[in-house]
């Protein structure tokens, strides 16, 4: 018999869970307040008390995880210890869906929810106002005194008179040139500045402006996109193609569908900074340029950005990573371009790959995702082969472009001249292109003049101090930097360990010792050099990139940034200064790695009528990755790759996590990692590698040791990870991070 007063509801305290942003292992419970105990719902943006201080967060209630996820469950608190939530804010809530992926996220890579949070919520909290922004219109015809250069020229043609203002920051992106030619412009009363109102909300991209014509396989591949589309559930396709082979193209037909169903699209790009040359071709793809997420936007972009996400009013969002966890109203799709790209991984911080959890975030809103590439992962391909993705192959270059011919320069039977790095059959093959009026590029994934400075008398190294790590010579900054922390010191005339004068000596090439060597080589070429740190920021790279399309650069030398998904209708040839750089070291995917790399590199050359060519320097002309790259058989290279990693349990036939162990102190690391080891998980399919110590034993002044959990597919990592490390305590100097699903082994 029940007694009937146990039925009826508890007098009005009630409790609920906050989120707060901050590293606590799960929500907090707090008591409600009467004055809002029939109006809080889970979303909610609340203020509550923290210790003495007042933090916001937002009511959370428990997501439901698949068993192998889900953390346990919090301690409970006494009612009576609870303490009262403050108020609630006048701000939308978070949704249900954005809730979910955040749980998601957090219980995937091991990150305290609280952290998740906090980068959805980065731009929601931050109301401030701030200034109006200043926005540049046309005022009058150019004098005729006024030198007409194609950069003022290309001003001039973004910015046509009765056009609504634009911001600095978008004109010279627009226009490719630099704020200079704006300021000049103005100055001879060509534009001027003046205050804009409240920005307008984001115009609609039309998906019927601009539609392309599309055939044979595009024609296909658009189909069973707009159907994936309309079908209004979750499902992941590779859209497969060569570099130019239109799946950009291609996927902006998903968009348009989407567009037409009066839903919300987001677009990943792995450098989203780097592309206008993408913005565009969507503003010709759909009449306007999307919304745009990342972290250079600027605080006031970023909250109306997040507000129109938020209503439904920005409709397509193109973003870097962290745009995953943007709070979209009805999202019916998404895309991500580029998907082998290591840099969808984020390293610091809460570590997770934008790329898969993208798919899941896909399949909490139901929607279509789409991975593009033409290099595309092992993992995805795995994912195509065990039925999971479907697959759409574009077979062939847009137009008939050709591919480009891909030839092994043998470094050992044409070796460059002693102390330079050009052999001469690169040499003579730059010179042919540049005298046919066309364009060539030099590429070299290495930032400085040279990686290694060495004393010539007692074999000293230069190091960082700081760091497992030798420091890279900068001679135009005349200084040596460590690649790893912000150390940089002069370079010294005297070898620190013996005293010998002039003895140190430059080992090896990075593009500003290749760039020298072209100067000499091609003195008549006007070169520009693309590195991250030659050229940085959006409105940089884009008035490179515009000088190069207006064939005012002849040879263009750089890092990884030029390998980006650049249109160059000009360049006719690219050299790959040291192919078999990326194929040593411990990563298990350095192959897969470089592979996609220099196919990426490649396929810059010859996207228009003139054929291209691409000649790759090699001291190991042999190496699969090498034949790969010649014989164009992506498919039978991957395929061998998958065959290594098959017995072995290595990824994607296998699961990893890492552990890094540090410490300021490298005692109490080895002691951390040793305990790590000695209670290392055992059992059937599982298996723990270490400790060791990491390849950069030493970063930033901490030492570094590694483990590495490996486990046979069917089995998952988390609830491993969570015993491990739930019954071990450490030093407080000791930091154990975990990275589920490793893609750097440093
Ligand atoms: P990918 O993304 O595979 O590198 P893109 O979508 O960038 O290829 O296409 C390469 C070039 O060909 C672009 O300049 C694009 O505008 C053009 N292109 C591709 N397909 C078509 C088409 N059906 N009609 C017109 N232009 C196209
Ligand atoms: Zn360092």
């Amino acid at each position: 018999m029940v007694q009937s007063s146990l039925l009826e509801p508890l007098p009005s305290r009630k409790r609920v869970s906050v989120l707060l942003p901050l590293p606590f292992p799960c929500a907090l419970d707090y008591a409600v307040p009467q004055s809002l105990a029939d109006s809080l719902d889970p979303g909610d943006v609340v203020v509550v008390p923290l210790g003495g201080r007042r933090e916001t967060g937002v009511v959370w209630e428990q997501t439901v995880l698949p068993v192998d996820l889900a953390p346990p469950p919090p301690p409970e608190i006494a009612a009576s210890r609870l303490r009262p939530i403050k108020e609630r804010l006048d701000l939308p809530p978070l949704s249900a869906e954005l809730r979910q992926f955040i749980d998601w996220v957090a219980a995937y890579t091991l990150a305290p929810p609280g952290m998740v949070l906090a980068m959805a919520l980065r731009s929601h909290l931050r109301g401030e106002q701030t200034a109006p922004a200043v926005g540049w219109v046309r005022i009058g015809e150019p004098p005729e005194s006024l030198r007409m250069t194609p950069a003022r020229r290309a001003v001039l043609d973004a910015l046509p008179q009765g056009a609504p203002p634009v911001t600095m920051a978008e004109l010279t992106e627009k226009a490719g040139v630099g704020v200079s030619v704006v300021r000049g412009l103005a100055d001879a009363g060509v534009l001027k500045s003046m205050l804009m109102g409240p920005v307008s909300p984001f115009a609609e991209p039309d998906p019927f402006h601009n539609p392309p014509v599309l055939e044979g396989d595009q024609a296909t591949a658009a189909t069973e996109l707009r159907a994936r589309v309309d079908e209004r559930a979750f499902s992941a396709t590779l859209l497969e193609g060569v570099t130019g082979s239109g799946k950009t193209e291609i996927y902006l037909e998903a968009v348009a569908e989407c567009l037409a169903q009066g839903r919300q699209a987001l677009v990943l790009l792995p450098e989203i900074a780097l592309s206008a040359q993408w913005m565009d071709r969507f503003a010709r793809r759909f009449g306007v340029r999307p919304a745009v997420w990342h972290s250079e936007i600027g605080q006031k972009a970023r909250r109306l950005t997040w507000a129109a996400c938020e209503d439904g009013s920005a409709t397509v969002i193109v973003g870097a990573r962290s745009a995953l966890f943007m709070p979209f109203r009805d999202l019916g799709l998404v895309i991500v371009d580029e998907e082998h790209e290591a840099v969808f991984k984020q390293e610091e911080g809460v570590t997770y790959n934008a790329r898969d959890m993208a798919v899941v975030r896909a399949r909490l809103a139901k929607a279509p995702i789409v991975l593009a590439s033409a290099t595309p992962s092992l993992e995805t391909l795995n994912n195509v082969e065990t039925g999971r993705y479907r697959h759409l192959v574009l077979t062939a270059r847009h137009g008939g472009a050709a591919m480009p011919e891909t030839h092994l320069i043998d470094m050992r039977e044409n070796p460059p001249p002693r102390g330079l790095f050009l052999s001469p059959v690169l040499v003579e093959a730059v010179k042919t292109r540049l005298g046919r009026g066309e364009q060539a590029m030099l590429f070299l994934n290495r930032r400085g003049y040279a990686p290694l400075t060495l004393c010539r008398t007692c074999g000293h190294r230069m190091e960082c101090p700081h760091c497992t790590s030798w420091l890279v010579e900068h001679r135009k900054k005349r200084v040596l930097a460590c690649h790893y922390c912000e150390h940089t010191e002069p370079v010294p005339h005297a070898c620190p360990t013996c005293g010998a004068e002039d003895s140190l000596t430059a080992i090896g090439p990075g593009i500003e010792r290749i760039t020298e060597e072209a100067r000499s080589e091609f003195p008549d070429a006007r070169i520009m050099v693309m590195a991250s740190d030659t050229i940085s920021g959006p409105a940089a790279t884009a008035e490179a990139v515009g000088k190069i399309s207006r064939r005012e650069v002849d040879l263009i030398i750089g890092t990884q940034i030029v390998a980006k998904g650049w249109h160059f209708p000009h360049l006719t040839l690219v050299g790959v200064v040291d192919a078999d750089l990326g194929l040593g070291g411990a990563d298990l995917r350095a192959g897969e790695r470089t592979m996609q790399l220099l196919h990426q590199v490649a396929g810059r050359a010859g996207r228009a009528e003139a054929p291209g060519e691409v000649l790759l320097q090699s001291f190991t002309p042999e190496h699969p990755v090498m034949q790969a790259l010649v014989s164009g058989d992506f498919t039978a290279f991957m395929a061998e790759e998958a065959d290594q990693r098959k017995p072995g349990f290595w990824p994607p036939f296998g699961r990893l996590a890492a552990l890094i162990v540090s410490s300021e102190n490298a005692d109490a690391a080895d002691n951390a990692a040793r305990q790590l080891g000695v209670s290392a998980p055992y059992g059937n399919g599982i298996e723990v590698l270490g400790p060791v110590p990491a390849p950069i034993a030493v970063l930033r002044g901490r030492h570094r040791r590694r483990l590495l959990l490996r486990t046979h597919r069917n089995i998952a990592v988390q609830p491993i990870l969570r015993r491990w490390l739930g019954q071990l305590t450490f030093t407080s100097t000791v930091r154990v991070d975990v990275d589920v699903d490793p893609i750097s082994f440093m």
